[in-house]
């Protein structure tokens, strides 16, 4: 149970998004996370993916198309720093960011700390009240250890009246493996 971040993340999934829930995928990458959101928003629901890249949107898009059920996923070739151009007033029940690079993708192209922060203050403003953001942050070898230092660094400045913030460190193991933060409304 909860063996890595990923896992630990779907569980957060489960518990919070109902069946015509609106969901934001916000690094889509092969879409693994986008076909889980699917299957719990129901085809119903909404979803709306982001990545700047146009093989992880073709990727994402193909996967769903074969195995989804949405009846209402929104494809979005742009950064998930323009999330609010694209919800405009709508609010989400759960916002999910995987950082780092594409899998088996190109390395060079990576999250970066100045973006996923305007994502994530974007995805606060479009939190419905019993919603959720997680975001696992990898880190090491080629991946950023600026970008997680950053962004730990801005979820401390969170007023805490308003939002809870939970880090979820898999201390005992070895090579970096991932971080799960999760972000919630402190009501
Ligand atoms: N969840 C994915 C893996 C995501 S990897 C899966 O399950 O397969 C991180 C992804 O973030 C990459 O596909 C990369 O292209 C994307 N990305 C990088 N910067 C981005 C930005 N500013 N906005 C949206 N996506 C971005």
């Amino acid at each position: 149970m909860f063996k890595n971040a990923v896992e630990l993340s779907h569980f957060y999934l489960e518990n919070t998004i109902n069946k015509g829930s609106i969901v934001v995928d916000a690094t889509c990458g092969n879409g693994n996370d986008t076909l889980f959101l699917d299957a719990l928003v129901g085809e119903n629901g909404t979803i709306f993916a982001f990545d700047i890249q146009k093989c992880a949107i073709e990727s994402t898009k193909k996967r769903l198309e074969e195995k989804g059920i949405c009846k209402n996923i929104r494809y979005i070739l742009d950064g998930h720093e323009n999330l609010s151009k694209y919800l405009a007033n709508k609010k989400a029940d759960a916002f999910i960011f995987n950082l780092g690079y594409l899998p088996k993708g190109d390395h060079s192209i990576q999250t970066k700390a100045d973006t996923t922060i305007l994502a994530i203050k974007d995805a606060l403003i479009h939190l419905n009240k019993e919603g959720i953001i997680l975001i696992c942050i990898y880190h090491g070898k080629d991946s950023g250890f600026l970008e997680r230092d950053q962004v730990l660094d801005f979820l401390k400045t969170l007023d805490s009246h308003l939002y809870n913030v939970i880090i979820h460190d898999y201390s005992n193991k070895p090579n970096h493996p991932p971080i799960l933060a999760v972000i919630s409304h402190n009501t």
